[in-house]
């Protein structure tokens, strides 16, 4: 992908995102906070995703240690 898209590309999902992201997991044992754009997002379709989240994907963030 071209750098041009990959800015318009984080420069969309800085304006749409509102920070803090907070969440936890299912179990309500874990909390999270996330300051600052994520790096990256990924969504994953493959089989043992499918069965862990028991949905068509599971999505996870990278991000600093500083920002979570
Ligand atoms: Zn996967």
């Amino acid at each position: 992908m071209a750098v041009a898209a990959l800015d318009y590309l984080y420069g969309t999902i800085r304006r749409c995102l509102k920070l803090p992201v907070e969440g936890g997991c299912i179990r309500g044992a874990l909390r999270y906070r996330v300051s600052d754009t994520p790096l990256a997002v990924l969504i994953c379709h493959c089989r043992n995703c499918l069965q862990r989240t028991g949905s068509a994907f599971s999505l996870s963030m990278l991000t600093f240690c500083k920002n979570f």
